[in-house]
């Protein structure tokens, strides 16, 4: 039995992050996804909470036979320590999948066996161009699974975003 943990912000869960999870599925008998950066929403680099986040993948994951866990994870302020806060917070894992050179340098120091995926479409499947594309309300929905699109119209995301990119072009962190 091997399970693998993949990493992101997923701010949002786009098309590309599925590919790559159809083909850890192929390797794996289960996935852990953790979500990076638990901690962090309501700003424009990361405007979707842990809870909105679960939402998007549980129901993405849902549509695929295999078992699968989504863990939040809070950033740390010690890069040194993070892999161990990790494996806290995870189901125990076999591998790691990340394309994020620090992800990588992080679990390849702690002996963590660390596997990188291929980049699928990457000039449009990318999480700036998709969240500034949520700001005009233009051109983003073909880029996310149909569960992602549902659960930010749920939520009303495309108005946060557009409002906080609002506040923050006034320079006022706390809006009245
Ligand atoms: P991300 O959502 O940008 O990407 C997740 C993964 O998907 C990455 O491996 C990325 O390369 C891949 N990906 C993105 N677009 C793709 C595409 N089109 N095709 C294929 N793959 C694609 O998330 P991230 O920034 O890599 O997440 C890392 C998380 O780990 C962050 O939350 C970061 O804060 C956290 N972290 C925290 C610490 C700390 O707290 N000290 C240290 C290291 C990492």
């Amino acid at each position: 039995m091997t399970r693998g943990f993949y990493i992101g912000r997923f701010q949002p869960y786009h098309k590309g992050h599925h590919q790559v999870i159809e083909q850890i599925a192929a390797e794996v008998d289960e996935v852990v996804v953790g979500i990076g950066s638990a901690d962090q929403s309501h700003t424009l680099q990361n405007p979707f909470t842990a809870g909105e986040r679960m939402m998007m993948i549980t129901k993405c994951l849902a549509e695929m036979d295999l078992v699968t866990y989504v863990v939040p994870i809070e950033d740390i302020n010690r890069n040194s320590v993070w892999v161990s806060h990790v494996t806290a917070m995870s189901p125990h894992f076999d591998v790691a999948y990340s394309n994020n050179p620090l992800v990588i340098r992080l679990f390849d120091e702690s002996g963590i066996n660390v596997r990188q995926s291929p980049m699928f479409d990457r000039d449009q499947l990318e999480g700036e161009n998709i969240r500034e594309r949520m700001r005009q309300d233009e051109g983003w929905r073909e880029l996310l699974p149909e569960p992602v699109v549902q659960t930010i119209k749920e939520i009303n995301g495309i108005t946060r975003i557009q409002h906080i990119a609002d506040t923050d072009a006034s320079g006022r962190a706390d809006p009245e």
